[in-house]
């Protein structure tokens, strides 16, 4: 039996959060401190579904009522988790 314990790990990308990213967000409708995933719907001309709901970037609340901002950076891995990425490569 082999023992792999390296744990499967992809950094964030314009489609996916990180392994530790995602481990550590909150719900959609997190009220409160933490991070919090941000989506969206795109139609998607090459694929059957009219509409997807893709990952735009992830966006870090203080406190209850603060509306967050997107972050640039992921604090786990260094890269830019979502659509938000290819914006700011612009
Ligand atoms: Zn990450």
């Amino acid at each position: 039996m082999s023992e792999n314990k390296e744990p499967m790990f992809e950094k964030c990308s314009s489609e996916r959060m990180c392994t530790w990213l995602a481990d550590r967000v909150e719900s959609l409708n997190h009220r409160g401190k933490g991070f919090v995933p941000v989506y969206v719907l795109s139609k998607d001309e090459n694929r059957r579904q009219a509409l997807e709901s893709i990952l735009y970037g992830v966006k870090y609340q203080q406190a209850r009522g603060d509306n967050g901002i997107i972050i640039n950076h992921c604090p786990f891995c260094g890269q830019t988790p979502g659509k938000f990425a290819e914006e700011m490569k612009r």
